[in-house]
This record gives C-alpha cells, structure tokens and sequence, in this order.
C-alpha cells in the first residue's frame, strides 16, 4: 500500500493502468475507519486490477463548524487499516488540490437532493456531490464502491453519473453492522453509554417492519406500529421514517415496486441514519 498525495503522482499511475487496461477501482472515505470501511476496500481489491482509497474530510459537507471539528481524525489507525485491507493505494488529497483558491463551483442534486437527510441537513448533498464529483474527476476510476448505509448520498450519486455522463460503474455494498445490528458508523463513538444500549433497536424496528407486511393495507398498518415503536424510544427522536421508490427516493406505497425504508433518529450528540430495503 503507498500513499499518494499529488494529483500529479496519482495521474501518472492511472496512465499507467489505462495503458495496461487495468481496472481502477476507488473507495472515497473521509476517514476514521471502521469494518463498513473495510468491506468496502476489500471489495474494491477483490473486484479492481487496482484499487484506491482516499481520505478527506470534506469541509463542505459538514453543516456547522462544531460538527466538523469533533469529526473523529484518527490517521495512523486509518493507514494500517487500508493495508490490511490491501488496497494498492490510498490517496490524502491537500485541502489546497480539492479547493484551490478562488474555488467557486458546486453541484447541487435536483429533488433527490432536497428529501430526508436533505431536509435535516441543508446543503449537506451539495457538498458531498461537489467532493465526489472532483474525487472521480481527479481518480478517473472505473468503479466507485460507496455502502448502502449512506442510502440517499448514494442514489444522489448514481443519478449524477447517469445525468452527467460518468464513465463510472458505481457499487453499492451492503451495511456492515455491530453483532446487536447497530449499523457501523463513525459517529457512533459519540453515543452516550445509555443511548449506546438503546441504538439496535433503530435497526429491529425496520426489520420487524420489512416482515409485517404483505398488502397497501398491512403497509399502512406496519408503517402506523413503527412510528409507534419510534416513539416508545427513551433516547432519541424520531427525525424522520418514511418508505421510498429504491431509485428515486420519492415516497411511495406501491408494494409492486422495489421500496427501502429510510429513517434517522436524533440523540443528545448525534444523529443516526438507517435503511432496510424491503422484500
Ligand atoms: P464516510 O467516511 O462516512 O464518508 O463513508 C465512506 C463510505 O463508507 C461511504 O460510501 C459510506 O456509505 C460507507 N460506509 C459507512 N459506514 C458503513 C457501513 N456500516 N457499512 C458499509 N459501508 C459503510
């Protein structure tokens, strides 16, 4: 595994691999590495001639200072995962090669863009859109893995590279959970030990909710004892729990088509998100 830092660097050696019509595929993070993180560059080296990780906390996407600052920076820990994931590289782009002075263009999904977490945290999807954009235009892979865990970020993702003419394959990979279903998550450090007991159960109610339904009507039935459940929480406020069309995201209740039910709970320090697509 070698680190790379130049887009110069990192250009030379995807000539290289264009040259020897070797599949490049790419995992971008923002760090603080966890076992999601992992599945996600073993599938990329399992899948990829050459894979690549990168790491950046993008500034842009954090919706105040305070959130930004007490995102977990955890570095070395972050390298020695990446190798043992076996990743050929992992590339920690300079703030001044993502934002270079004077930067001044931003993507901005359309209505994906504004749904759920859009709505809790604005302008969230305009700045993740913005990094992935110049992360795939600095890398150039051929495929790009992103978990299903961030479900809206990664709809968003796959519509820009379908509306914008990518020549990018995008990877969804399945949630990586805890053995008690909590959904792994950067964030989850940040539970208090009360809220950390009380967290699978975000992950229990979308199952028992994916098994009790059979028709619109029993949907209606089970969307109505979910709130419930929700709102028998002790430690976190239901945000939002809403059932979705799997590639549009738009709310939707026809069991014909593929659904996914989306939901975020607030603690006292932090905001968990999850998803269950529904069978
Ligand atoms: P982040 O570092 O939070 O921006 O996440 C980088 C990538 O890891 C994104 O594609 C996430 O969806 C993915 N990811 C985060 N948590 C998990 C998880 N528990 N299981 C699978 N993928 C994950």
């Amino acid at each position: 595994m070698r680190v790379l830092r130049s887009i110069d660097e990192l250009r030379s050696i995807r000539a290289h691999s264009i040259a020897n019509a070797q599949k490049f595929g790419f995992v971008p993070t923002m760090g603080a590495l966890h076992l999601g993180h992992a599945e996600l560059m073993k599938v990329a080296s399992d899948q990829s001639d050459i894979s690549i990780a990168s790491i950046f906390i993008n500034p842009k996407q954090f919706n105040s200072a305070s959130d930004l600052a007490k995102y977990p920076r955890t570095i070395d820990d972050d390298l020695a995962i990446c190798t043992e994931c076996k990743v050929d590289y992992v590339y920690l782009p300079e703030i001044s090669d993502v934002y270079p002075e004077g930067f001044d263009t931003s993507i901005t999904p359309g209505s994906l863009g504004s749904l759920f977490e859009g709505a809790s945290r604005p302008g969230h999807f305009s700045g993740m859109a913005t990094v992935v954009v110049k992360l795939f235009n600095i890398v150039q892979p051929d495929v790009a893995f992103f978990g299903k865990k961030d479900y809206q970020q990664l709809a968003i993702i796959r519509r820009f590279v379908t509306d914008l003419n990518f020549p990018i394959q995008i990877q969804g990979v399945e949630t990586i959970r805890e053995l008690d279903g909590l959904a792994l998550s950067s964030r989850n450090a940040q539970l208090t030990k009360e809220e950390r007991i009380e967290a699978p159960r975000f992950y229990e109610i979308l199952k028992v909710f994916n098994r009790t339904f059979t028709s619109t009507e029993s949907l209606n039935d089970a969307i109505a004892a979910a709130l419930n459940e929700f709102q028998g929480l002790d430690h976190f406020q239901l945000d939002y729990f809403e059932i979705a069309d799997q590639a549009t995201l738009q709310p939707s209740r026809d069991i014909s088509k593929p659904l996914v039910a989306l939901g975020a709970i607030l603690g006292s320090q932090v905001r968990l998100i999850d998803n269950q697509e529904l069978q």
